[in-house]
């Protein structure tokens, strides 16, 4: 979103105060050319012979979002085999969709071999499972090479306390369970974790990958998994793509010489695509002085957007609606019966009730993780591109909110409600 003239507007000249007129207040807006652009930078990063991308659509699964990216060339990283079915619900080839899942059953894993879908396997416990049923499907595993990278304890998974990946010391035992059960590893995986802030410990963590990747004779490919920073704030550190794509792709061909065989380089990168595509807009209901805090309490709360809260992470937020307001200080909060805070202590240009507020970088885990908490409905979710806006998710009614209820009086109750007691 661009500031212009004292007006706000994203890609296409398209005005955000007009959509929330239109479709109402919350609303998830994401720009799709900035979608684009990330994608075509980091497809354009890695100078490598076989180079692929997976969309982690954990971060959004909106299905026409997951179509855009299809659309763009991209993979799907899944981790639930409802994440899988979606992907080959907007078309994604079963070949094209990795199933990255951690402490699932072995049902769910059976149901995505039968999908024909790629698994990466997590514990070793599955992977002796996996070799009994399914000695013949060549299987990837996720390796923890235990680097301590990531924003936020939440979001690092490489560490040793991890419950993510097998852990590197555990090799030995991997290739015993190789042996005895026939299986093909043909790929390895690792994934440390988010917002990793130099490119330097991801090259530590690729050079530990690369040393386990010696010991598997009929690998097709390596993925790095994701983690990249994107920037939150003016003047922010984010991940240099392009220097990080330069290093790690020679250090990469290399490998793949010594090796004799071009593997695939993969990234699952979900943030990356999506966090700067997306804002969360909100209205603002109240205006509210304390004798220590000026608040501005908006019609939306964790229920709509957690990051903030239980990632302490930092959103950007900006008035759209008076750009040129005299800064003041505010602490922005929602409307849900806990302390959800938005922002604290934030210049914001003055604040007016009925004013729109936009939160920056809500186009990954936003919507994604929004509930029903307080019996709130969830927000509508607009796509705009080139200059059209496009409704990709109805905002929710209480219909939707009653729908799964069964209504039981069971002081009084009708004896054809009774259960396997019946
Ligand atoms: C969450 C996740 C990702 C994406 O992480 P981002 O920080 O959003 O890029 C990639 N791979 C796996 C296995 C994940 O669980």
């Amino acid at each position: 979103m661009t500031l212009d003239n004292n007006r706000y507007l994203l890609s296409g000249g398209v005005d955000p105060l007009e959509l929330v007129e239109y479709y109402g207040s919350p609303l998830y807006v994401y720009d799709a050319a900035i979608i684009e652009r990330q994608y075509k930078r980091m497809d354009s990063a890695f100078p490598v012979p076989r180079f692929k991308i997976n969309y982690a659509c954990k971060a959004n699964a909106n299905i026409s979002i997951m179509k855009l990216l299809k659309n763009l060339g991209a993979g799907l990283d899944a981790v639930s085999i409802n994440e899988v079915r979606l992907g080959l619900h907007v078309g994604y080839q079963a070949k094209d969709i990795t199933f990255t899942p951690n402490c699932v059953a072995m049902d769910e894993i059976a149901l995505a071999v039968r999908m024909g879908v790629r698994i990466n396997i997590d514990s070793i416990s599955i992977l002796e499972q996996f070799g009994d049923a399914f000695a013949k499907v060549p299987v990837g595993i996720r390796i923890n090479p235990h680097i301590m990278a990531g924003g936020n304890s939440k979001i690092s998974t490489g560490h040793i306390d991890s419950k993510f990946g097998i852990s590197i010391h555990q090799l030995p035992h991997v290739l015993k369970v190789v042996e005895t059960t026939g299986l093909t590893i043909d790929g390895l995986h690792m994934h440390t974790g988010s917002d990793i802030l130099d490119s330097e410990v991801f090259l530590q963590a690729a050079e530990i990958l690369l040393n386990v990747a010696t010991n598997f004779d009929h690998l097709d490919y390596i993925d790095f998994g994701s983690g990249f920073k994107v920037p939150y704030k003016f003047n922010d550190i984010e991940t240099d793509i392009e220097d990080f794509g330069q290093r790690l792709s020679g250090r990469f061909n290399e490998f793949c010489r010594e090796y004799g065989k071009e593997l695939k380089l993969v990234f699952e990168p979900g943030k990356f695509l999506l966090s700067q595509a997306g804002y969360f807009l909100a209205r603002v209901n109240v205006v509210k002085p304390t004798p220590s805090t000026l608040f501005a309490g908006l019609d939306t709360g964790l229920n709509h957007f957690i990051r903030p809260m239980f990632y302490n992470a930092f959103h950007r937020v900006e008035n759209l609606s008076h750009p040129d307001g005299k800064p003041r200080i505010y602490t922005v909060v929602g409307y849900i019966c806990e302390t959800d805070t938005f922002a604290n202590n934030r210049k914001i240009a003055e604040v007016h009730e009925g004013d729109t507020l936009c939160f920056f970088n809500a186009g990954a885990y936003g919507f994604a993780m929004a509930s029903n908490y307080n019996s709130r409905c969830r927000p509508a979710e607009v796509m705009v591109y080139k200059g059209n806006d496009y409704l990709i998710r109805e905002r929710e009614k209480l219909d939707d909110i009653l729908k799964n209820q069964h209504e039981v009086d069971v002081m009084n109750p009708a004896k054809e409600l009774a259960g396997k007691t019946k």
